[in-house]
């Protein structure tokens, strides 16, 4: 099926970009890597009369350190992310997600930014954000400020940017001496996640948790952390049955889906399930530096 008719802007800067959403408004969105938006528009779901790409714009895709954070411009795709050793080095858990997201396909054309804004609920790089404490800067007519991926997730498809914003930057910390995995549970290697989890995690030498953030996808209607888990591993040293317990309350609170792929009961055994091993997984990685 094809799209709807709609007219096509490509602007060459940010104030560019920010002057035709002022003015198209409701009307109007983005195109990033097009791997959402345009199969939404060939089914008619989306129905956009403007679309203004940000494909011209320049330095929009940069990796780079800023301080002691890691700044990602929200152009850069999942294959430029997966290829960088710079993230490879200092925060290896953005490239283990880009690796298995859909096909290579996806992964040239598909952005970061891009991925986050749409907030699937089974997408894998916003369980990547949540467990990274990530800082998302939205640019408007008025300026720019940071939302937290904690806060920017809201609901399903939905998040906390203004129509008239753009997200242009996703900071995240330099992970020294911190281990991280990203375990998805997909029916076929290219699939969407059934449940996704991505963690980050500091172990003292007495393999005590000191730090744990756990960030999950496909378990209910948007991406969430995993604090109730966090909670029951802070300050503990980690066994197998300490982590069996703290897993079995990944869905405390939490409504979980069910689809064609998926009862509640099942997608939450798969959540206890890969948190365990998440976790399992983390502590016989090497922290930084190793995988
Ligand atoms: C075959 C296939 C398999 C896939 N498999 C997976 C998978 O396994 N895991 C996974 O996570 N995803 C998967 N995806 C989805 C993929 O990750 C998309 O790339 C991603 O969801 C959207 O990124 P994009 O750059 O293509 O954005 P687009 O499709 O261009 O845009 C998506 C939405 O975000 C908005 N947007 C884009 N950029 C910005 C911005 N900078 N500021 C504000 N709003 C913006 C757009 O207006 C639009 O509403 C798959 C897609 C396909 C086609």
């Amino acid at each position: 099926m094809f799209s709807n008719r709609f007219e096509y802007f490509a602007p060459k800067s940010l104030e560019e970009a920010l002057a035709l959403l002022s003015t198209h408004r409701d009307d109007a969105k983005l195109l990033a890597g097009g791997q959402s938006l345009l199969s939404l528009m060939k089914l008619r779901l989306a129905n956009p009369k403007v679309l203004i790409d940000l494909g011209r714009i320049a330095d929009l895709d940069y990796l780079r350190v800023d301080g002691d954070k890691l700044a990602i411009g929200a152009r850069a795709t999942y294959a430029q992310i997966r290829e960088s050793a710079l993230l490879r080095d200092k925060c290896p858990l953005l490239p283990k997600t880009a690796a298995v997201v859909g096909d290579a396909q996806v992964r040239n054309r598909g952005t970061i930014g891009g991925s986050l804004a749409h907030a699937d609920p089974h997408g894998d790089m916003p369980a990547a954000a949540l467990a990274l404490e990530a800082e998302l800067k939205a640019v408007g007519p008025k300026g720019a400020r940071w939302i937290k991926a904690e806060d920017f997730f809201v609901a399903m498809f939905s998040t906390a940017l203004a129509p008239d914003e753009v997200l242009t930057e996703i900071r995240v910390p330099v992970l020294d001496g911190e281990r991280s995995v990203y375990l998805k549970a997909a029916r076929r290697p290219s699939d969407f996640a059934m449940v996704g989890v991505a963690l980050r995690l500091r172990l003292s030498p007495e393999q005590t948790c000191e730090r744990i953030t756990i960030g999950l996808t496909g378990v209910t209607d948007r991406p969430y952390r995993g604090v109730e888990v966090e909670r029951a591993l802070r300050g503990q040293k980690l066994s197998e049955k300490i982590i069996e317990e703290a897993a079995a309350r990944v869905t405390d609170g939490v409504d979980v889906a069910e689809d064609i792929h998926a009862s509640k009961k099942f997608r939450s055994h798969l959540a206890r399930l890969y948190t365990g091993r998440a976790i399992q997984t983390a502590m016989t990685n090497a922290a930084i530096g190793g995988t």
